[in-house]
């Protein structure tokens, strides 16, 4: 900095030309830059977070109970961005071969409809069976067996849902209108198998939506657990393009909703009020990690998410399930599962693969549990940073706990900046 002086030749009558006027300017802009990094100091200690883009951590997972190890300083290589060009369906819209197309023959021998929306049939390869032998294991307290080798039967039912009639399209080519019947066509299911004891079968909302043309014959037990899932692409091993979802229903209730209700449970009763309620809200106001949002939804990249891309879809109000939407609710739903596989696909400009899937209140349960579960999607997509580079789940992740680089606020960044309209219908 030069140092001002005061011009020797000036002369101002009853003004002390040197050390006073200095003394104060300096004085003045002492003042300012201390002001200045008390700002900064304060706003730092009002943002730890804003470390944690640089130095290695962990991050915890409230819904399973389990941590992350994320490494963002690995990632200050800047951004390759996709390599590849992009790529363009080259399926036809419908395939003779195809067991989900309209008008084909299954394996079971049965034949499609000629269905105009969503169509629904018993898997005929179900992984659980609906009737089978008994099986109950001995229980003898003192016997190595029953303490080490444990097992218990399953019995269920699985179900397909195509999603649509064109063998070429996928949730991301269709309009809020056209994800309708498959939101209508899951509630019809989950509706079928509600436990009459469950509070939320009583649940009718006057609806306005076309029916779901979907007709369910009620199962033969009640069973405790459904899963809807989506497994598209073949780098999740789906095996046949044509858009469809499963749904599997079980009397046991599987691991990882285990783990989260119990998760839920736990934090319901510390503290009165939803984790994923909390946790939505929470997200709102910091802004972060926000992908999209509407009346009812809030799509984020969660503070603890395993998979580069992955994104986490939560209801803000408390619903417990599918049942306590309303007609606005579910349009809101479409247009989110739209949003997300949109900017899926706008991200490296190819055909998304994901595994998606909704938990939500169990079908038989206790009202505690009921209460507790609050409505939400997980998506888990396993590419990186383009079309063909994927992330595995090996090594350090199998022998020790998950792993990322990009930070989760990186990826909801880069989802935020890939909305509009599908890549390619503007190819
Ligand atoms: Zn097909
Ligand atoms: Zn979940």
């Amino acid at each position: 900095m030069t140092r001002w002086k005061f011009p020797p030749n000036l002369k101002l009558p009853g003004v002390q030309p040197f050390p006073p006027a200095e003394i104060c300017i300096y004085c003045i802009l002492l003042l300012f830059r201390f002001l200045l990094l008390l700002r900064i100091r304060k706003k730092e200690s009002k943002m730890p977070e804003k470390i944690l883009d640089d130095i290695s951590h962990r991050r915890y997972n409230p819904l399973r109970g389990t941590w992350l190890l994320v490494s963002p300083h690995r990632t200050k290589r800047p951004w390759q961005g996709q390599q590849e060009s992009p790529s363009k369906s080259t399926l036809p819209e419908y395939d003779p071969a195809c067991y989900l197309c309209p008008g084909n023959k299954r394996a079971s021998g049965d034949t499609n409809p000629k269905y105009e929306s969503t169509f629904v049939f018993v898997n005929d390869y179900s992984a659980v069976k609906e009737v089978q032998k008994e099986y109950k294991q001995e229980d003898d307290a003192n016997d190595l067996s029953s303490l080490l080798l444990k097992a218990e039967s399953v019995t269920g039912k699985c179900y397909v849902l195509t999603f649509a009639p064109s063998h070429n399209l996928t949730l991301a080519d269709l309009s809020i209108p056209e994800i309708l019947p498959v939101i209508q066509a899951w509630t019809a299911i989950y509706t079928a198998h509600l436990s009459p004891h469950s509070p939320l079968s009583a649940i009718t909302h006057p609806t306005t939506l076309p029916p779901s043309g979907i007709t369910i014959t009620p199962p033969t037990a009640q069973y405790r657990w459904m899963q809807i899932f989506e497994n598209k692409g073949a780098a999740m091993g789906c095996s046949n393009p044509h858009p469809h979802g499963q749904i599997w229903t079980t009397t046991g209730l599987p691991d990882e909703a285990a783990q989260e209700l119990e998760q839920m449970k736990k934090y319901r009763l510390e503290h009165g009020s939803s984790l994923l309620g909390d946790y939505a809200k929470l997200e709102m106001e910091k802004r972060e990690r926000v992908v999209f949002e509407n009346a009812a939804f809030v799509v984020v990249v969660p503070w603890w998410a395993t998979w580069p891309f992955e994104v986490m879809l939560i209801s803000k109000g408390h619903k417990r399930a599918l049942v306590d939407f309303g007609d606005e609710e579910k349009r809101d739903l479409a247009e989110v599962i739209g949003e997300v596989t949109r900017r899926y696909d706008n991200l490296f400009e190819t055909s998304f693969p994901y595994s998606s899937g909704i938990h939500q209140a169990p079908l038989e349960g206790t009202d505690e549990e009921i209460e507790a579960s609050h409505f939400h999607m997980h998506f888990y997509p396993p590419l990186l940073r383009s079309a063909t580079v994927r992330k595995f789940l090996v090594g350090y992740e199998l022998m020790a706990e998950p792993q990322r680089d990009i930070t989760p606020e990186q990826a909801a960044g880069r989802l935020r900046d890939c909305g509009g309209p599908l890549y390619r219908k503007l190819l």
